[in-house]
Parts: structure tokens; sequence; C-alpha cells
């Protein structure tokens, strides 16, 4: 052990187990890919404005959790907290929804930055995959994205995760609903901090996790009712085109993202295994956001889908991903001939695109066969003086434990058979 320890927050990622988040974004990333979405990658920081912006100021986030700093030249920058506000920042800024048709689609995975309360499935540092589609509005598009997200879970073998879905209106409908709404959390009893959220970001308050809230909240208006014509037409068409495929899906009316540039589609996915850090992903309709950051008005909705969280329902739901071993062959030499010339088949090997390792350090027998055990590789090829006097190395199938010896010029050509 050294002095340091990993930051209070974060974890590290370490073989074996590193395996099973490359294969959480893998399924995350294969059916975006497959969509007609294009890679994007941001900084991992940016100016804090376009947080304070296109997080919203009132949010947890931008208040709380962000980790801004000023540099030796005197900027403001912040580690991302989130990708949506980075990725339309660099989509307006390569001009991209003026390049082709639209929507822009885009997906992205990497790294993000909270200052929260470490608990188990919330960390400091974290994981996301997501997507955004820019410059539509469309219901397909919505639902386009609510059931590929669908399909990444599913793929995984994920089964105890909901869907929730919900619509948070538009200009013209929400701001009556915002009124309302205000008026009855106004009289509640409620603490100094809710009050002033009543103000600021009244849909928020329905998001409280406090019992004590929740109790004053029955009778509470839902957006739902108040939803205008389009948006009740919009959201319609998005949960018949979900439900056609096959996606099961909750109405949640009390769902809320509470920013203006929030509309319409909302939706989060839940894990019933993973207690109170539930929600394993989240996404919905910013058709404002754009504007708000500086750029021309372009309807758009993502997802982020969390990567530890989503691997940890896979833990609480006992699934074993069947994720292939990483060595298919290992070589063990036996004297400095044999570790010439196994170290020159293994190169071969891997350049046939064949993943094979080496029995590294000069070890004994013993020690060496204990390293193909842990490589989990398929067959071992052992050689030494005597093999090579007689131009053969030892092949052993680590499945059957058979051993037999093979032509050291045809050893190559035989384990590419074997392996298929
Ligand atoms: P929560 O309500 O749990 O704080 P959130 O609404 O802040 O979640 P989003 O900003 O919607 O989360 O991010 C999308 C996903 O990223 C979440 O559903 C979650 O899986 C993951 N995520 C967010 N914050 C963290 C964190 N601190 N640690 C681990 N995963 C996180
Ligand atoms: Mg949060």
């Amino acid at each position: 052990m050294s002095t340091f320890k990993a930051p209070k927050g974060t974890y590290d990622l370490l073989p074996p187990d590193s395996a099973a988040y490359l294969a959480v974004r893998e399924a995350i990333a294969a059916p975006l890919r497959n969509s007609g979405y294009g890679y994007i990658e941001t900084p991992g920081f940016e100016n804090v404005e376009l947080f304070a912006r296109g997080v919203g100021e009132s949010t947890d986030i931008v208040t709380k959790e962000m980790y801004a700093f000023e540099t030796k030249g005197g900027d403001r920058l912040a580690l991302r907290p989130e990708g949506t506000a980075s990725v339309l920042r660099a989509a307006l800024e390569a001009n991209l929804h003026k390049a082709g048709n639209l929507p822009v689609k885009l997906w992205y995975s990497g790294s993000y930055y909270r200052y929260e309360r470490p608990q188990k499935g919330r960390y400091r540092h974290f994981s996301q995959v997501g997507a955004e589609a820019i410059g539509a509005e469309d219901p397909a598009i919505d639902a386009e994205l609510i059931i590929l997200a669908d399909q990444s879970y599913r793929s995984l073998g994920l089964k105890d995760f909901r869907i929730l879905l919900n619509s948070l209106g538009d200009s013209e409908c929400r701001p009556v609903y915002r009124a309302a709404l205000q008026d009855f959390l106004r009289g509640l009893d409620l603490d100094e901090d809710t009050r002033r959220r009543i103000d600021i970001n009244p849909l928020r308050v329905l998001d409280d996790k406090r019992p004590q809230v929740q109790e004053q909240l029955t009778g509470v208006p839902l957006l739902r009712d108040y939803l205008c014509d389009a948006c009740k037409a919009y959201h319609e068409q998005v949960r018949e085109l979900i439900t056609a495929a096959g996606v099961r899906y909750e109405d949640d009316p009390k769902l809320v993202r509470g920013l203006d540039y929030y509309t319409r589609t909302t939706f989060e996915f839940v894990h019933d295994g993973l207690g109170s850090q539930s929600a394993v992903g989240g996404g919905g309709r910013y058709d404002g956001l754009s504007e708000m950051i500086g750029g021309p008005a372009l309807p758009s909705v993502g997802w982020a889908l969390g990567v530890d969280r989503t691997v940890l329902a896979l833990e609480a739901e006992g699934v074993r991903l069947d994720l292939p071993s990483t060595t298919s062959v290992f070589a063990v030499p036996l004297g400095d001939e044999a570790r010439r010339v196994l170290f020159a088949k293994i190169t071969e090997l891997r350049r046939k695109g064949i993943a094979a390792d080496f029995a590294f350090g000069g070890r004994g027998l013993k020690g060496a066969m204990k390293s193909a055990n842990r490589s989990g590789a398929r067959y071992t090829l052992v050689a030494g003086e005597r093999d090579l006097a007689d131009g053969v190395a030892q092949l052993k199938d680590m499945e059957s434990g058979e051993q037999r010896p093979v032509a050291l010029d045809t050893v190559v050509a035989e384990l590419t058979r074997l392996l298929g």
C-alpha cells in the first residue's frame, strides 16, 4: 500500500471487475451506433458559465455539486457534471445543425464529476453513456431514445427496471400550471429552503423525497391536467409508439426536471434492486436549452444512463455477464532459448488477432502454470530444451487437460484452426 488512497467518493475500476464496466458501456453504445448516432467527445471541463446556464443556476448540480475552479490564467472552469450542455455547445460551435439533416444524433461516453455525499451508487466521479438528438421535434425520436435504452438494459439481461414517463408541457401550458402549483404549495407547511424553491423552481418540490413533504402533496395540481392540446397529442404519440414497440412504461405524473428549458417528454429509468439510489438513467426533451446557451431554437431530446449504477443493478439481479476470457493462448517457456522461440510465436499469434499472453519474469513451471490458469486461456503452449531439440512445443488443452506435441513451424496454424 502506498501513502495515498483514491479520493473520497471515488473508486478504482480494476480487473476482473472492470470488464463488466466495459461490457455495460458497450451494451449501451451498440444500439446507438446501430441507429444513426455518431460518437462525440468533448473536454472534461468547460467554462463554468456553460453549466450555470445549461444545467440551471437553481439546480443542486450547479449550486452544490460542481467542481468549479479558476485556472492560473484566470479562466473560470468546472469539471463537467453532466453531458448535455457540453454536447450541445460543441454541436453549435461546429455548426453541425447547419451541415446536414436534422436531427443531429450524437452519443458519448465518459467521466462526470459531482461533489455529492458519497453513498453506494452515488460517487464524486462516475460514468455515463448518453445520447442526444438535436434539432427535431418529432415524437418518434423521443420514442426511439426510450426504446434504445430499454434495448440496452435488456441486452444486459436486466429485468427489474421500470420506465417512468411524464410530459412537462411547453411554454404555452407550463406557465399556467406553474402558477397553479405555486398557489397550492404556498398553502403548505414547508421549511425555508423549500419555500424559496416555490419561487425559483416549484416543479422541483414535487420531486422532494421527504415523507413530510410528500404527505402534504396529496391533491397537488398535476401537469397532465394542464397540458395544452399540442402537448397532449405529442405525448399521446410518444406513448403509442413505445407501446407498439412492446416497451412497458408507467405514467408518473410527478416526474419532473424542474427547469424551464425542459419541455414535454420526461422519463427516468429506475431499478428496484438499488435502494435509494434507484435511478439508473434519465432524460427528456429540452427544447429551450439551445437558446439558453446563446444558440438558435433547436428542439432536442436526450438521455444519460449511469454506468456505475447499471453495474450495481446487474449485481443486484445476480446477472452474470457472459464475458469471453481475454486470453486464448498462454505460453510457458522453460529456459532462455524457449523464451525466445515462444515469444516469437506469441507475437505471431497476436498479429493474427488471437489473444495471447506469456509467462514473463522467468519463473519456474509451477508458477507459470498458475498464471496460465488464472489467465483463463483455452490453450497453453509449453516448451523446454528437449522440446526445442525435437522441433516441438507441448500444446495443452486447458479444458480437457490433454497435452500433445505440435511441430513448432505448424503451431500457429494449428492454434488458429483450433480457435476457429
Ligand atoms: P439522482 O436523483 O440519483 O441524484 P440525477 O437526477 O442527479 O440522479 P442525472 O443527472 O439524470 O441524475 O444523471 C443520469 C444518471 O447518471 C443517473 O440516473 C445515475 O444513474 C447517474 N448518476 C448521476 N449522479 C451520479 C453519481 N453521483 N454517482 C453515480 N451515478 C450517478
Ligand atoms: Mg443528482
